[in-house]
């Protein structure tokens, strides 16, 4: 089984340590949320191709390296000359939130699916996947003719047989309005096989009052598998007619959620890939999380997860 991911990879600048007044010493390394789920996929024993643009700087070429250190295909990958990819820094506040600030408007992988020929190229590579995943993030920053671009190719890819799965991650400042945002969900869900929610994001797109509104909601897409993950809260998940609710193992030393769902969806999508029922996906997302969720930043070293997942 093979699947590819497609969105956004940036580079990221975390605190490391605070020198006071202001300023503070920062780690760079990379991350993005499908990009996040491409490389525990590819831990989990996955074949997994991602799919983005990136441009010709230093940057981009670690960014290739990574990938292919984890073991992730990447000649589908386009590189566009004097481009670099998108950048965000962590600031830690004094009550130890974390606010992000994104340099990302004129990152490459915003032209995913922009240019004919290129399309035409990735249509060949990604016709011969069984799975494609995206998240309601690589269609953010699409332009919005792009996205009805893919919107056939999902459409034709599912025809011959492909399977979606697909994240809606809301994340409000990548949109023009509230509007598009459901306008476009509401266009690419009924293109999805499988859905992985998270309930405070579908709570802040739709207002839904609970978590049973939310599910009757998404009813309407006929989703072969709904999950829908609330953080320490049992994961629910409607598949076959049947809603079960699969209890979170507890995590005593949280250290941070960040890339917590993304973790999440790559454990249950291994899982599906590697032919386990939905349940047991369920607890293999959970496990994955719970790893990822003991570290700091989004990807935690390759030792750590495998140590922490496999056991
Ligand atoms: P997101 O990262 O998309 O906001 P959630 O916060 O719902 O997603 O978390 C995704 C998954 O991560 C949960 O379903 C659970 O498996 C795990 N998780 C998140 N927070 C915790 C926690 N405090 N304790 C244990 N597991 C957690």
């Amino acid at each position: 089984m093979k699947i590819a991911a497609l969105g956004e990879v940036m580079v990221e600048l975390a605190p490391h340590s605070v020198q006071g007044a202001g300023t503070a010493l920062m780690a760079q390394s990379y991350a993005g949320d499908t990009y996040n789920t491409a490389v525990y996929m590819a831990r989990s024993g996955v074949q997994v191709s991602y799919v983005t643009l990136l441009g010709d700087d230093p940057f981009s070429e670690q960014i290739l390296q990574r990938m292919r250190g984890e073991g992730i295909e990447t000649s589908a990958i386009e590189q566009l000359p004097g481009r670099c990819p998108g950048l965000y820094a962590i600031q830690n506040s004094a009550d130890g939130e974390r606010h992000f600030t994104y340099w990302r408007g004129e990152s490459p992988a915003r032209e995913l699916f922009a240019d004919s020929e290129a399309r035409a190229r990735l249509r060949s590579c990604l016709l011969p996947m069984d799975y494609l995943y995206l998240s309601g993030i690589t269609l953010a920053i699409m332009a919005p003719e792009a996205r009805e671009h893919l919107l056939a190719f999902l459409v034709a890819f599912r025809g011959q047989g492909g399977r979606v799965a697909f994240d809606s991650n809301y994340r409000s400042r990548l949109w023009q309005s509230r509007d598009a945002a459901r306008a476009t969900l509401t266009a690419f869900l009924p293109q999805t096989d499988i859905a992985l929610l998270t309930f405070e994001d579908e709570q802040s797109l739709w207002g839904d009052r609970n978590a049973g509104r939310c599910l009757d909601r998404n009813g309407r897409y006929r989703l072969a598998e709904l999950v829908l993950k609330r953080g320490a809260d049992s994961v629910l998940l409607q598949y076959d007619g049947e809603l079960s609710a699969i209890d979170v193992p507890p995590v005593a030393d949280v250290v941070d959620t960040t890339g917590a769902g993304d973790a999440f969806n790559a454990g249950y999508l291994a899982a599906r890939l590697q032919g386990a029922e939905p349940e047991s996906a369920v607890c293999a997302g959970n496990r994955c999380a719970a790893a990822v969720i003991r570290h700091r930043g989004a990807i935690i070293p390759a030792a750590q997860f495998c140590l922490q997942v496999a056991s």
